[in-house]
């Protein structure tokens, strides 16, 4: 199969659950995992008569995420009916916008892994409310239909047709839930379904002019799913046009099991859904002042934080992209830092030690113990040498996780941990060493320089854990160079 030839291309449609404590038309709070049809009423379950009403606080939100992808907010907009017939859609339509989305235009800048950016067009942002579930597996004979989920506000952000490959896919999508994380958009689980993707996917001669017929995959429920999905169905893809044959405009299904996709359904197109403006909503009107408040009340993005970190603190690629993957880490870093702890420093913590704790422990960062202007200091206990970087992490550390409102220096100085400093025997050590390894004390000379760490080690070694490496990488420079 000549890959060579062709070019996929990808469009995204990505659902983001509303973090909101009523659903978009009723009162009722949703809990995920509730009881099945615990949060249902008249309005969700589409009783004759029931009218719904706006909850102004999923207007804010999808207005944030509009702001964050550089769209062009509506200045009033509207409410569409889409009408079909499911089980877990009780009034028989969906209520969601259709001609006029509330946001639109809008674009996102993702960066890949050889280090380098694409901005993906944002075509836009609409509100709607969610169907319910049908539940196929809990029941032998029957499917059940559990309706909590019925009604829950959602903004759909569709992308245009600009991701070239599944790395890209992933690294947009990537770059969507860290944004609806950080504005508080959506919690951006996918494996509980509060941020969900659908795949649409061509393929297409390099110099062919026309888009080939997009499929449209779903289900995926993580993002290397997406990936994974992008993958084998730019393959079938391919595969068919070689052989002569046509893609079919259909959804399909992935099936992470198999890694395959199935045919699903015949796409519908806009006219089986008979949409026409919802009579009982009023249009919406936005206001500038809105727009600017809720701008106002944006905090600062992942981006701007990463170019900050990177372009001014020094750190690096993988430093920034580790931090600033969840809000509260990257609070969390410049919190311990703010006493003036070596920027550089603070992250290698929190991408190491830190990060590896709250891993281990399933522990999300608002509930890690130590406060970040306790890490601040141990930081700075190491930086100028009170302790030493090996005792600091694997005793003053564990030490904090269990007592984290004790006083890090304190605590060093009661249990003996501080770095003592005999710059005579220090250097008498580090003297013996270089006498000891003549022949690599050559090689260094003659250009092998990475051998510095193993001089710094065998001082380290005789010295004991009480010696501060920094301290003593200075002196094998020193005496190396002399
Ligand atoms: P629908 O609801 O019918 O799926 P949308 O407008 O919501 O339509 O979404 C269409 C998605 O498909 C967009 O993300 C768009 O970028 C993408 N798309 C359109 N044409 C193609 C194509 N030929 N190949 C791949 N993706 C496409
Ligand atoms: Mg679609």
């Amino acid at each position: 199969m000549n890959l060579e030839k062709y070019r996929a291309v990808i469009g995204l449609e990505v659902h983001a659950q509303l973090d909101t404590r009523a659903k978009f038309f009723c009162p009722e709070a949703v809990v995920y995992g509730a009881e099945p049809n615990t949060c249902i009423s008249p309005v969700s379950l589409g009783y004759p008569g029931a009218l719904p009403s706006i909850n102004a606080a999923c207007i804010d939100l999808a207005i944030k995420m509009g702001l964050a992808t550089d769209c062009q907010i509506a200045e009033s907009c509207h409410f569409a009916r889409k009408n079909y017939f499911y089980p877990d859609l009780p009034k028989g339509y969906q209520i969601t916008q259709d001609q006029t989305p509330i946001c639109f235009g809008g674009k996102l800048e993702i960066r890949l892994k050889n280090g380098e950016t694409k901005t993906i067009g944002i075509t836009r942002i609409h509100l709607e409310e969610d169907a319910g579930k049908s539940l196929h597996d809990q029941d032998p004979f029957d499917t059940l239909v559990d309706l909590n989920r019925a009604g829950v506000g959602l903004i759909e952000i569709v992308s245009e047709p600009d991701i070239a490959c599944a790395e890209e896919a992933a690294a947009y999508l990537t770059e969507i839930r860290k944004l609806v994380r950080y504005l508080g958009v959506c919690d951006g689980n996918m494996e509980e379904g509060s941020l969900r993707c659908d795949a649409n996917i061509s393929v297409m001669l390099k110099d062919a002019t026309e888009f080939g017929t997009r499929v449209e995959v779903k289900n995926m429920n993580s993002i290397s799913n997406v990936a994974r999905a992008i993958n084998y169905e730019i393959e079938r893809q391919i595969q068919i046009v070689e052989s002569g044959g046509k893609v079919q405009k259909e959804t399909r299904t992935w099936d992470a099991a198999t890694g395959k996709t199935f045919s699903m359904r015949d796409k519908e197109s806009a006219a089986d859904y008979r949409y026409f403006p919802e009579p009982d909503l009023q249009p919406l009107r936005i206001s500038q002042k809105q727009i600017e408040s809720i701008r106002a009340a944006t905090p600062e993005l992942p981006e701007s934080r990463y170019r900050r970190y990177v372009g001014e603190w020094g750190l690096t690629d993988f430093d920034a992209t580790v931090i600033t993957e969840r809000r509260e880490f990257s609070d969390y870093f410049e919190a311990a830092t703010l006493s003036g702890a070596n920027k550089k420093a603070v992250a290698n913590w929190m991408t190491g030690v830190v990060r590896a704790y709250l891993n281990e422990t399933a522990t999300d960062v608002a509930a890690f113990p130590i406060a970040p202007q306790t890490l601040g200091k141990v930081v700075e206990m190491v930086e100028s040498g009170k302790i030493n970087l090996n005792t600091a992490k694997e005793k003053l550390f564990v030490h904090l996780l269990e007592r984290p409102d004790d006083d890090p220096e304190a605590v060093a100085v009661a249990n003996d941990w501080l770095s003592v400093r005999d710059p005579e025997a220090e250097r008498a050590q580090v003297r013996a060493v270089l006498d000891a390894h003549a022949e690599k004390v050559q090689q260094y000379r003659n250009g092998k320089t990475g051998l510095l760490g193993f001089f710094v080690g065998q001082a380290m070694k005789n010295l004991g854990a009480k010696a501060d490496p920094k301290e003593i990488n200075r002196i094998v420079t020193e005496l190396l160079q002399s």
